[in-house]
């Protein structure tokens, strides 16, 4: 790899705010922030091809968007919710390779195909949670979760600086959070990008989505096979997570609220939002709400997103991907994560 520039980016291990006692000892190929989907499967792709690699993400667990949750009410059953992701199909022959892998280690299954009318598409879901398809990615990995990423810095290679001051060094980095959030962190690190790529990556925006998990008393009535989508002011998707096979002891009950809601109510209280909400979807649920949380996404699907599979700097080794790359979905994010997972390969072997 070429790390001819001698123009410093960022904070650099040189800096004073970088004392000795808190370098990093080792350096990795390769830093990874972000372990959703897109990271994990760079990562996998990278070890696979004998490319040391670290990941780092700020969440309590792995997994970012491929979010599921356990809500238990007193001594009840817990109730077993995925509350980002719902399900994922698959139109790429790149992405079916990773989708049959995961059948054959019992990680997803065909859940239907098509809610409502079938069209003979399978539409899969994580066996444990959509999570448990980043649990499954994640297990031979290098992964540190409640591991935010403040601060980054290149001199002839990364210095990665983290909220409860770890720092992580390596020859490149990758970063696959939401790309505001990405934008964030270049911001606070004081790198300045290329006018067009700074431009492309201000173009991928996402909307909000704010989402109710209800623990029910009883089945609901939303129909078999307990997924809908509605066309609604307030609600675009219920699901059963009970019939959809993830809460086999509860009735628990995902509520995804409209773009138009989320942005109206994104600031009112909980209780508020679960009234109205819980309310519209009245007629699907058919039994009375024992507990429930309000979860809000601030970035959900991406609105708009970036034709090209990854953005990369000619000048330093420094990589974005994730979902606002190719397709605002699990898909999209694979195949921007194995995209660059081939770049990076390629870098390395040259
Ligand atoms: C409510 C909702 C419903 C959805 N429904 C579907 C669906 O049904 N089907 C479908 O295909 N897709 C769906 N999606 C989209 C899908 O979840 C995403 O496309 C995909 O999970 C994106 O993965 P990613 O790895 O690119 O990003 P993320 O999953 O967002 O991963 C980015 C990671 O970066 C971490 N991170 C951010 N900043 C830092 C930092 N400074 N330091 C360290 N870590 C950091 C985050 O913790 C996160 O884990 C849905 C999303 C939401 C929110």
């Amino acid at each position: 790899m070429n790390n001819s520039s001698d123009r410093v980016y960022g904070a650099s291990p040189q800096d004073s705010a970088y004392p000795m006692r808190n370098r990093p000892s080792a350096i990795t190929s390769c830093i990874i922030v972000g372990g959703g989907i897109t990271g994990l499967i760079t990562a996998t792709f990278l070890q696979r091809k004998g490319i040391n690699v670290t990941v780092l993400d700020k969440g309590k667990s792995i997994g970012g968007r491929l979010a599921t949750r356990r809500i238990s009410h007193e001594n009840s059953v817990a109730g077993v919710f995925d509350y980002g992701a719902q399900y994922f199909s698959s139109s790429d022959p790149r992405f079916q390779v990773w989708v049959d892998d995961w059948l054959k280690h019992g990680v997803i299954k065909e859940w239907c195909q098509g809610f409502g009318k079938s069209d003979g598409k399978p539409r899969y879901y994580g066996v444990n949670g959509t999570r448990g398809i980043a649990q499954h990615l994640a297990q031979d990995l290098d992964v540190h979760t409640n591991t935010k990423v403040v601060e980054i810095g290149y001199d002839s290679s990364w210095l990665v600086k983290t909220e409860d001051e770890q720092q992580f060094q390596g020859e490149m980095l990758l970063l696959t959070p939401p790309v505001p959030q990405a934008l964030d962190l270049l911001d606070a690190s004081l790198m300045v990008l290329p006018l067009d790529i700074r431009f492309s990556l201000e173009n991928i925006t996402y909307h909000r989505c704010i989402t109710v998990l209800a623990l029910l008393e009883k089945p609901s009535s939303i129909p078999a096979p307990g997924g809908i989508a509605l066309e609604d002011n307030y609600i675009t998707w219920l699901a059963d997570n009970h019939q959809k096979g993830i809460s086999p002891d509860a009735y628990a009950i995902t509520l995804q609220a409209s773009p138009s809601f989320s942005e109206d109510y994104w600031d009112s209280d909980d209780a508020e939002i679960a009234y109205k909400l819980l309310s519209a979807a009245a007629d699907y649920l058919d039994s009375p709400v024992i507990k429930y949380q309000v979860h809000r996404w601030r970035y959900s699907l991406p609105k708009t997103f970036h034709p090209e599979p990854y953005l990369a700097l000619s000048e330093i080794p420094l990589l974005i991907a994730g979902d606002g790359f190719v397709a605002p979905n699990i898909e999209g994010a694979v195949l921007s994560g194995i995209a660059v997972g081939e770049l990076i390969g390629k870098r390395f072997k040259g």
